[in-house]
């Protein structure tokens, strides 16, 4: 366990500029750490979906809203000997089975008895040696899964209250060697000591497998806040077709990062239309039980 002092974090994949969506996320998770006395991190996530500079650009443009975080941000490229040696000590503990399966194998697989709408069937649970030494002989790389032994997990949530979900034999290794985005955050959130994980609520399904996993690895899971997202207004999450939706895209509209900060704020209920209040003062205001529950909704006009 870490004894490194509380802290929150914010976790981007670097595959391109951010949008208001991931920028408001990022906001939230700052506003969540600083106001209960933690240290904010960053962590890039750049396992993969990785695009040359687009760290650099999200790193400016989260300062550009005023975000401050502990240095150094942490590159998870940098840290794959120890998703290795932790892959390996769950092997060596009997934790983990090898999966030659292919995605189409998994869905057209009949489900194990009892077993959650999607969770992994169980195809390769049980392997002998002498089918698993086919498998490779046929020249399968196999990735690396999990062997769970609950099917679900509860957690604890500042704004979805306790929530239980389904935990499968999840994938901690992909077959072609990278350690797997719910391997990784867990063993990161712990070294870095994030005892609060803020983000959008598309990972609330994700986070009972993740905190199942942290108690695997004696870990005690954190606190998590899954955030609203935002959506366009045909209710689709947004992203960078729907126009101008980065602080690049909207300065070339004339759109400043002051007013940016301005409509999340305001979208949050921290600040009245048009009032440009800094991340300082919203924290003054922040109140995680007042915050909205429902998806922001993006309208084009909302910057004219
Ligand atoms: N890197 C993930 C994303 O950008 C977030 C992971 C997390 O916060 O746990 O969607």
């Amino acid at each position: 366990m870490s004894t490194q002092h509380a802290a929150g974090r914010y976790a981007p994949s670097p595959s391109g500029d951010l949008h208001v969506g991931n920028l408001r996320t990022a906001v939230l998770a700052w506003l969540f750490a600083r106001t209960t006395g933690r240290r904010f991190l960053i962590r890039m996530e750049n396992l993969d979906r990785a695009v040359d500079g687009a760290d650099r650009r999200q790193l400016d443009d989260l300062a550009a809203l005023g975000l401050d975080w502990e240095e150094p941000v942490v590159y998870q490229t940098d840290r794959r000997a120890i998703y290795a040696g932790i892959i390996d000590e769950l092997r060596s503990a009997g934790r983990t089975f090898e999966c030659f399966c292919t995605r189409r194998e998994i869905l057209e697989a009949p489900s194990a008895p009892h077993a959650p709408q999607g969770a992994y069937p169980g195809t390769c649970r049980d392997l002998t040696d002498a089918q698993r030494a086919e498998k490779i002989a046929a020249g399968r790389p196999p990735a690396v899964r999990i062997r769970a032994e609950t099917s679900e997990f509860t957690v604890t949530d500042l704004l979805h209250g306790s929530y239980t979900g389904m935990v499968d034999d999840f994938v901690i290794q992909r077959n072609d060697g990278t350690p797997a985005y719910n391997l990784a955050v867990v063993v990161d959130d712990a070294a870095q000591g994030v005892d609060q994980v803020v983000r959008g609520d598309d990972l609330l399904s994700s986070a009972p497998r993740q905190a199942y996993l942290a108690t695997l690895l004696g870990e005690t899971p954190p606190t998590y806040a899954h955030v609203p997202m935002v959506l366009n207004p045909e209710h689709v999450r947004l992203s960078k077709r729907d126009g101008a939706v980065t602080l690049a895209d909207l300065a070339a509209r004339g759109v400043s990062s002051e007013r940016v900060l301005a409509h999340i704020a305001r979208s949050l209920g921290l600040a009245a239309p048009g009032e440009v209040a800094d991340l300082p003062t919203l924290a003054e205001r922040f109140d995680p039980a007042a915050l909205p529950r429902t998806p922001w909704i993006l309208h084009p006009g909302e910057w004219d």
